[in-house]
């Protein structure tokens, strides 16, 4: 996206040292300043900068301090931070680099480094985004992987606890799929599984839902707070939108379209607990609805134990 000018962060006590990177800088990036800790840590946290170039002493809260907080809050643990200082025995730096900074700059600064630096800093950044991004993705179909799933799981599965609100699960798989890649070919196949894929993403609506490919054939629909009523909706939703979709499937015995079997559970977790059991019954669930002829959805409420 390269007309989206990335954002720095500069953080110095003395206005007079903000202007000067300011003004080096400027023409190339958005510039955001703050001349103490705690007001640099309200702006890493709400306009999540690319790069921030923070100054070592200051009152109240120093450098280090700053950048050890960006380093330990995972939503901003990624900022790149450079310190711009004029403190400079071997001490200094090793300690900057060791709460995480990835450069230390020397004051006085030299316009040309300063902006080469930043420049090749701002690079690495976007490249380790991109991964990052990549990392999260099913390489087949687009949508989530079963890594982020079980990162989303975790995450949801704690806060639902705390909340004491229901969390429930939806596992699917494609029916009679071996004989549709033996028919169509394997091509066919995982266009087949790109087109369920991009069916069940368009019908799971709210912001913290979360579709993913579980594996092979089978998806995973993650639905926080929701109670068991509403993910056998959704999950209705789902199995009437694949097969009104229509995907030819000459030999499925079920049906002479594509169909999926669903199963759901649904269960409030416990402070403290992990989420297998609520994955295993969605499991179970989904066996049964296999056993009982496919193209269904079978679900239950798992109480506390
Ligand atoms: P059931 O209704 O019981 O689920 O039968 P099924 O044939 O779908 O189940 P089975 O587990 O026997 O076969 C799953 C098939 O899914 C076999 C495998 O080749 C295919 N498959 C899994 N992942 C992919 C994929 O990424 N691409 C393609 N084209 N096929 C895949
Ligand atoms: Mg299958
Ligand atoms: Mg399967």
């Amino acid at each position: 996206m390269a007309d989206v000018r990335p954002k720095i962060l500069v953080v110095d006590d003395i206005p007079s040292n903000i202007h000067v990177l300011s003004r080096i800088l400027k023409e190339d990036y958005d510039i955001y300043f703050a001349t103490d800790g705690e007001r640099a840590l309200d702006l890493v946290q709400t306009r999540l900068p690319d790069l921030v170039l923070l100054d070592i002493m200051m009152p109240g809260m120093d450098g280090y301090e700053v950048c050890t907080r960006i380093k330990s809050d995972p939503a901003t643990h990624d900022i790149p931070v450079i310190f711009i200082s004029a403190k400079s025995e071997v001490e200094d730096e090793t300690r900057g680099l060791e709460v995480g900074a990835i450069d230390f700059i020397t004051k006085p600064i030299s316009p040309p480094i300063v902006k080469a630096r930043v420049r090749n800093h701002l690079l690495l950044k976007r490249q380790a985004d991109l991964l990052r991004s990549l990392s999260f993705l099913d390489g087949l179909t687009g949508i989530a992987n079963r890594r982020r799933f079980d990162e989303a799981m975790a995450r949801e599965w704690r806060r639902c606890g705390r909340a004491q609100q229901p969390m429930s699960l939806i596992l699917l798989d494609v029916d009679h799929f071996k004989a549709y890649n033996d028919h169509y070919g394997h091509q066919a196949g995982d266009e087949c599984l790109r087109a369920v894929a991009e069916l069940l993403a368009e019908r799971v609506q709210r912001p913290c839902d979360l579709v993913a490919r579980y594996g092979g054939e089978e998806f995973v629909c993650l639905l926080p707070e929701t109670s068991s009523a509403g993910a056998g909706q959704v999950a209705e939703r789902l199995r009437a939108a694949v097969a009104d979709c229509g995907i030819p499937h000459a030999q499925s015995p079920v049906a002479p379209h594509i169909t999926i079997s669903l199963g759901v559970a649904t269960m409030t977790p416990e402070v403290g607990s992990v989420p297998d059991r609520l994955a295993q019954t969605a499991d179970q669930m989904l066996y049964q609805a296999k056993r009982a002829g496919r193209n269904r959805v079978q679900g239950v409420s798992v109480p506390a134990l």
